[in-house]
């Protein structure tokens, strides 16, 4: 049977809706498809930082981006377990900001628009995908009125998240606990001493977890934590509680929410971290964002690393239409150019994430330094998540610095 179109991408969040992106713009016949309409509410901390504004810059939508309803983001406030507070700016307010918060109802309802006007898009959830001679053709869904329909393609793409359908089918999602981030989230209005910069509480029970207060318009915040899986289950830490306790017992935060009201209930769900190297590709599929497990294992931003797989496959899907190649010996090329562009910075974060845990005294020293020495905090800031660079902070050469610092 003929493929009705080149490529399928299954999930319209920011991956999938990037993917769709590029190849739209490639003059590809592609199919969005998502389980429910935008805008709708994700649970995250809503931040995103420069890897996404790239991407949106090239796709030419940043624009549309900046006059969405959100908050700019100039720099970080970091406390350390040892409770030393530090603020570090990384962009000058005469500027245009590195980083954004904007709530995921809104990033991602631009995204899906955006990409609407790329690509066909429908309302349909992935039940399965269609296999023939172990290829993955199409796939098997049930539509808004409850019927199940095929749909074929040359290639399908799963942007579908974190449980993603096709990356379980074929046996992908065994991350180990150790390589999985549970995080929560609940949005409250009225916290005091909100700034423009990302709070990020390195809390000592949550080691290497942290504690987030990200502000958002309307005197709102989105605040939760986050911690690794096999970290929560050794310290026994229930994460709700955990939340509900630094908010009311925190020296650092207790008079801050005096006055907050929360807005929802928490919300949980759960992050696949790139410290565990993910098969991204098999006969016939490729997987993106969450679904290849590629969240940074440091500071849990997972957008701009969707975006870039995005990216990645689109160039690797539009080469494997001109070569009439969908086996996944022609595929396995995503993988290698995936990790060109994000293997490094992740094997830092991951060598940082591992000794934070094991001597969580220099965190307090590093950010003890940063906070007594103007020019360490210069070097500190080009280095951080979400606003800065980002590629050296777990280098060799830095941990020396810290360490002999
Ligand atoms: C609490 C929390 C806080 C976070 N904070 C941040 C942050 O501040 N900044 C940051 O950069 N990252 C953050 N992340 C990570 C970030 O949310 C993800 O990395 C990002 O959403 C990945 O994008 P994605 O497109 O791969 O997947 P998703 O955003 O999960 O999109 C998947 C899409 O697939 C659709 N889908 C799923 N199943 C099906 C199906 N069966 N059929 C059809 N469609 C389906 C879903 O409806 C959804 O639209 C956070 C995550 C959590 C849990």
């Amino acid at each position: 049977m003929t493929a009705e179109y080149d490529v399928i991408i299954v999930g319209g969040g920011p991956s999938g809706s990037v993917a769709a992106m590029y190849l739209g713009k490639a003059g590809k016949k592609v199919l969005l498809i998502d389980k429910a309409p935008f805008p709708r509410d994700k649970t995250c901390g809503d931040a995103q930082g420069r890897k996404a504004a790239n991407i949106m810059k090239e796709l030419g939508i940043y624009e549309g981006y900046e006059q969405l309803p959100g908050q700019k983001i100039y720099g970080l406030t970091l406390s350390s377990p040892d409770g030393t507070q530090v603020h570090v700016d990384v962009e000058d307010r005469k500027n245009p900001p590195p980083g954004y918060v904007h709530k995921r109802a809104v990033f991602d309802g631009y995204l899906f628009e955006c990409a609407k006007k790329a690509v066909e898009t429908k309302i349909l959830t992935l039940k399965d995908v269609i296999v023939e001679d172990d290829v993955v053709k199409g796939v098997v869904g049930v539509n808004q009125s409850g019927q199940t329909e095929e749909i074929r393609a040359k290639i399908v793409l799963a942007a579908d998240g974190a449980l993603s359908v096709i990356a379980r089918k074929f046996g992908l999602v065994d991350n180990p606990p150790e390589h999985v981030i549970s995080a929560l989230r609940i949005y409250y209005k009225n916290v005091k001493g909100l700034t423009d910069r990302l709070e990020l509480h390195l809390v000592d029970k949550l080691i290497p977890g942290y504690f987030w207060i990200f502000p958002l318009p309307n005197n709102e915040a989105n605040v939760g934590l986050g911690m690794i899986i096999k970290d929560m289950q050794e310290k026994k830490v229930n994460l709700k509680q955990a939340v509900l306790d630094e908010i009311k017992n925190n020296p650092l935060f207790k008079d801050r929410f005096a006055d907050a009201q929360s807005l929802e209930d928490v919300k949980g769900w759960t992050l696949p971290i790139a410290s565990h190297h993910r098969k991204v590709y098999g006969n016939g599929f490729l997987l993106l964002g969450d679904a290849a497990s590629l969240i940074d294992p440091l500071s849990g931003e997972g957008v701009g690393n969707a975006m870039i797989s995005a990216k990645v496959a689109a160039e690797v899907c539009i080469e494997a239409l001109q070569e009439d190649r969908f086996d996944e010996n022609f595929l396995k090329r995503y993988d290698k150019k995936l990790w060109d562009v994000i293997g490094d910075e992740i094997k830092a974060n991951t060598r940082l994430q591992v000794l934070g845990k094991k001597h969580p005294h220099l965190i307090d020293k590093l950010i003890g330094k940063a906070a007594k020495s103007e020019e360490f905090r210069k070097e500190f800031e080009k280095l951080l998540p979400y606003t800065g660079g980002r590629k050296k902070i777990g280098s060799a050469m830095f941990l020396k610095m810290l360490i002999k610092g």
